[in-house]
């Protein structure tokens, strides 16, 4: 008598199997999404966002400014900004310092 695999074995491995192609599948849709994320930092990394251009960086104090001279615009993150913030709560006195700083950072480009 040949030993024949029951229907339950048969199921098993077939539900096995299509568990390892939905991992693989899950796997692959996990790297493509990376590799298109790291594509588009490649792709806009330090460009400015409203017109291309490449963005310039300008240190004012501890605050690093991310210009684009072509539209004029002025990118800041989180960090930055926060670091602001707490310059003008220690120093409230240098309040018009810190703005006149920001403003003529366009007047003279
Ligand atoms: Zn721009």
């Amino acid at each position: 008598m040949l030993d024949k695999p029951s229907r339950d074995e048969d199921e098993y491995f077939a539900r096995e199997d299509v568990e390892k192609k939905r991992k693989l599948a899950y796997q692959q849709s996990e790297v493509m999404a990376e590799q298109q994320k790291e594509a588009l930092r490649t792709l806009h990394y330090m460009k400015c966002p409203k017109c291309g251009f490449d963005l310039q960086t300008l240190k004012r104090g501890d605050v690093d400014l991310d210009m684009c001279f072509n539209c004029k615009g002025l990118w800041v993150d989180a960090g930055e900004l926060a670091t602001f913030e707490r310059q003008l709560r220690e120093a409230p006195e240098k309040r018009g310092t810190v703005m006149s700083a920001l403003l003529r950072i366009f007047k003279n480009d």
